[in-house]
C-alpha cells in the first residue's frame, strides 16, 4: 500500500479553457497546475510523471508561466526529504514535455513508458511536434538521454504489488493512466486523459473529451476502461487545482 503526493511544478496562466473541454468554454481563460505525484510505502519511491523544468523549452513553449523556485523538482522533493537520486522508479503517464522533462535527475530510477507513446513521440504529426520537442532547431527531447534506462512496456501491467498502469489512449496514442492501492482507498491517476474534474462524468454523453488528443474515438474507448474504476478509486485529474488541496491520499 502506498501514500500518494501530489507536487506542484508549476502553473501555466491563462490558459485557453477548450484546450482542456472539448467544444466548450472557448474564450474562457484557466490557471492550471502542472502535476506529478510522489507515490512512496516506506521503502519504495517512485514517480509518476517528472514534471516541466526550467529549461529554456518550458520557458518558451508556454507563456505566460509561473515558475518559481518552490516548483523545482529538487526543492520540491528536498520538502519530502528526498534527492532526485532517492527516486528508485518513473511511471510516465505520456510523453508531452510538461509531465516527462527533469529527466536526467534520476540517476538510479527506471522509467516506464508504453511502446506506443515511444513510437508516437519519435515520429508525430506535424501539430504534436513541439509537445513532443521534436524538430526545431536540434531540439532533443530529455527521454532520448534516458534510452538504456527506459523499460518499454505494451499494455496493462503491474508495475510493483500495489501499482498497475492501465492503458487509457486519446489524450495521446500511448497514454497510460495509473491505478494505486492507498492504505485507505484506491486511487486512479487518470492524468490527462481527464485534465479537470470538469471532463469526468460516467454518462459518456455527458463525458466531456480533452480538448487535446490525437484519436476522439480512443478517448471514449478509455472513458469505458475508466468506468471498471470510476466506484472503487478516487480519480487524480491532469491539471486540476482541487488535486493539490490534499497534501496526502492515502
Ligand atoms: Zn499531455
Amino acid at each position: 500500500m502506498f501514500k500518494i503526493k501530489p507536487l506542484n511544478l508549476g502553473e501555466l496562466l491563462g490558459m485557453e479553457l477548450s484546450r482542456f473541454t472539448y467544444e466548450r468554454d472557448w474564450g474562457e481563460k484557466v490557471n492550471a497546475p502542472v502535476l506529478a505525484y510522489l507515490v512512496q510505502n516506506g521503502e519504495r519511491n517512485i514517480l509518476v510523471d517528472t514534471g516541466m523544468s526550467s529549461s529554456y523549452f518550458a520557458r518558451n513553449y508556454y507563456e505566460p508561466l509561473n515558475k518559481e523556485s518552490e516548483h523545482e523538482m529538487d526543492f520540491i522533493l528536498k520538502s519530502h526529504g528526498l534527492e532526485a537520486t532517492d527516486i528508485d522508479t518513473v511511471i510516465w503517464t505520456h510523453l508531452h514535455w510538461d509531465h516527462c522533462q527533469n529527466a536526467e535527475l534520476f540517476k538510479n530510477a527506471t522509467f516506464f513508458v508504453q511502446k506506443k507513446e515511444i513510437e508516437y513521440a519519435m515520429n508525430p504529426l506535424p501539430l504534436h511536434r513541439r509537445p513532443y520537442e521534436v524538430g526545431g532547431g536540434g531540439q532533443q527531447p530529455e527521454w532520448i538521454k534516458m534510452m538504456d534506462k527506459i523499460k518499454v512496456i505494451d499494455g496493462n501491467q503491474e508495475i510493483t504489488k500495489g501499482i498497475d498502469v492501465v492503458v487509457t489512449p486519446g489524450h495521446s496514442p500511448g497514454f497510460q493512466s495509473v491505478s494505486i492501492k492507498g492504505y485507505n482507498d484506491n486511487y486512479l491517476i487518470v492524468g490527462d486523459t481527464v485534465p479537470l474534474k470538469r471532463n469526468w462524468d460516467p454518462n459518456p454523453a455527458k463525458y466531456i473529451p480533452g480538448g487535446i488528443h490525437v484519436d476522439l474515438k480512443d478517448c471514449y474507448f478509455s472513458h469505458s476502461q475508466l468506468l471498471k474504476y470510476s466506484d472503487s478509486s478516487t480519480f487524480l485529474y491532469g491539471h486540476d487545482y482541487s488535486i493539490l488541496e490534499k497534501p496526502v491520499y492515502e
